[in-house]
């Protein structure tokens, strides 16, 4: 028999799960712990309320952890509640599955004011996650900057200027929904510090903002290279450019009746926030692309800001005696393998990037890497306890486990509590999460 730790129940953790199952079968044991006691990471606290379509891979999910074979081990933090040295005593291989949920920072001059967040702050404040669901966004001013020109720079200028009505059958909180009601947002600038043609934005996600009720997007066409100049790029970003193309010929007269702008401020790379207590404008130097880098001109102005949200990409937590790249803030690993028993997968494992289908090779790959290393012996003789030996510890350490069932009662709880045509309304806080499960 097998015993396998998963680290992580979001995408990149349960894929591992399925692989894992598909490659041993009823010869292996697969515990998936989670710190919330709510599984499914990204696809919960991370994919936009009003993108429901994608969350629906959370049922493939289910599939796997209704498995014999598969638990889920929830409200138990590794390295307080259990450490990564007991994990590897008790389980042949440990899987980091722990994705990016630290904001990279800017690091520019001003960066702690008030009103400037992470997205990974911002986008858990509504999206419910209980590390950041009272963050609280002051949302009274006119101009928001949104930093960043990826997937996630459009989530949160879209979920910024969509009405109320646009969040029907969305699961955004209700006190985020609250928020959005009463702000006074006019202009929503999406901040890059390269061109159109180094965007990372998908044409899927930037063809929703030619559709929102009260918002318009704006690009300058003098930011716009030739159009001949895009047959060079790959089909899918050509079509992003596309889209920028269209978003910069929308006449005037039809964004006379949208209330909000949405504006791609591109070639600016933020130099300093300003404000006293709390933003008031970013600072940015005018740039230029030279061989795919920005370069500065020296050229500077102000954009006007009331809130930021700095969407530039993530990093994993450290977990002490875990080998960690520093600069590429996730773990360091060779293909998945980094100490003997020890693996990561998903964003821990490559960064930040890719859509939710690219961690599942990633959990097959990393399947591979610990059958391979069974066979060598290169993880001892076996006979580890695994999870019965957990089921020790955990209950000599009075650890109170959300199991797959208990979650299951926290769904419905959800569901019942949902906003009419809404899919459910997510406990914002751990404590009532475990007081759902009854
Ligand atoms: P991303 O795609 O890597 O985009 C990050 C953006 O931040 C880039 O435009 C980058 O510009 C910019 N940036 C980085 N450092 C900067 C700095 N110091 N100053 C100014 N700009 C800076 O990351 P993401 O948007 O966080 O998305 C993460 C992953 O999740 C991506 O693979 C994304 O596609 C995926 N995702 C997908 C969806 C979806 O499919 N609906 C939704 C959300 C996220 P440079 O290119 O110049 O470095």
């Amino acid at each position: 028999m097998h015993h396998i730790a998963i680290i992580g129940s979001g995408p990149a953790g349960y894929y591992t799960a399925e692989a894992a199952q598909k490659h041993w079968g009823d010869d292996v044991r697969i515990d998936i712990f989670d710190t919330l006691p709510v599984p499914y990471g990204l696809i919960r606290t991370g994919v936009a309320p009003d993108h429901q379509s994608i969350k629906g891979v959370s049922r493939r999910y289910e599939a796997t952890a209704l498995n014999e074979n598969v638990r889920f081990v929830g409200n138990v933090t590794v390295g307080s509640d259990v450490s990564m040295d007991e994990l590897r005593e008790l389980y042949d291989a440990v899987v980091l599955a722990t994705g990016a949920p630290n904001d990279r920072p800017l690091g520019i001059e001003g960066e702690d004011l008030g009103n400037i967040f992470g997205s990974a702050a911002f986008v858990g404040w509504y999206n419910g996650h209980p590390q950041f669901a009272g963050l609280d966004p002051d949302l009274s001013g006119k101009n928001a900057v949104v930093i960043g020109m990826g997937n996630v720079a459009l989530d949160v200028a879209r979920i910024l200027a969509k009405t109320e009505a646009e969040f029907a059958g969305a699961d955004i909180v209700t006190h985020a929904l609250d928020a959005l009601r009463v702000s006074s947002l006019q202009t929503i600038t999406i901040v890059g510090r390269r061109g159109p043609h180094q965007i990372m934005m998908t044409p899927k996600e930037l063809g929703e903002l030619m559709h929102l009720d009260r918002a318009t997007p704006r690009v300058d066409p003098a930011d716009l290279p030739e159009e001949a100049e895009d047959a060079i790029l790959e089909p899918g970003l050509r079509k992003s450019v596309a889209h920028l193309r269209s978003f910069a010929a929308i006449p005037e007269s039809e964004r006379a009746d949208k209330a909000i702008e949405i504006d791609f401020d591109m070639f600016a790379s933020p130099l300093r926030f300003l404000g006293e207590g709390k933003v008031t404008g970013l600072e940015v130097e005018r740039t230029k692309v030279e061989t795919g880098r920005a370069v500065g001109t020296g050229e500077t102005y102000v954009i006007p800001a009331d809130l930021v949200v700095s969407c530039i990409g993530y990093r994993s937590s450290p977990i002490p005696g875990v080998p960690f790249d520093e600069r590429a803030g996730r773990f360091a690993n060779d293909e998945g393998r980094i100490l003997p028993g020890i693996y990561c997968v998903g964003w821990a494992r490559r960064g930040p990037t890719g859509t939710i289908g690219t961690n599942r090779p990633d959990g097959f790959g990393v399947v591979e890497k610990i059958a391979e290393d069974l066979t060598s012996g290169a993880l001892g003789a076996g006979g580890k306890e695994g999870r019965t030996g957990f089921n020790a510890l955990a209950e000599q350490r009075g650890l109170d486990i959300v199991t797959f069932r208990d979650w299951k009662k926290i769904e419905e709880a959800e569901a019942k509590a949902a906003r009419e045509g809404a899919p459910r309304e997510k406990f914002v806080d751990i404590e009532a999460m475990i007081r759902a499960r009854g």
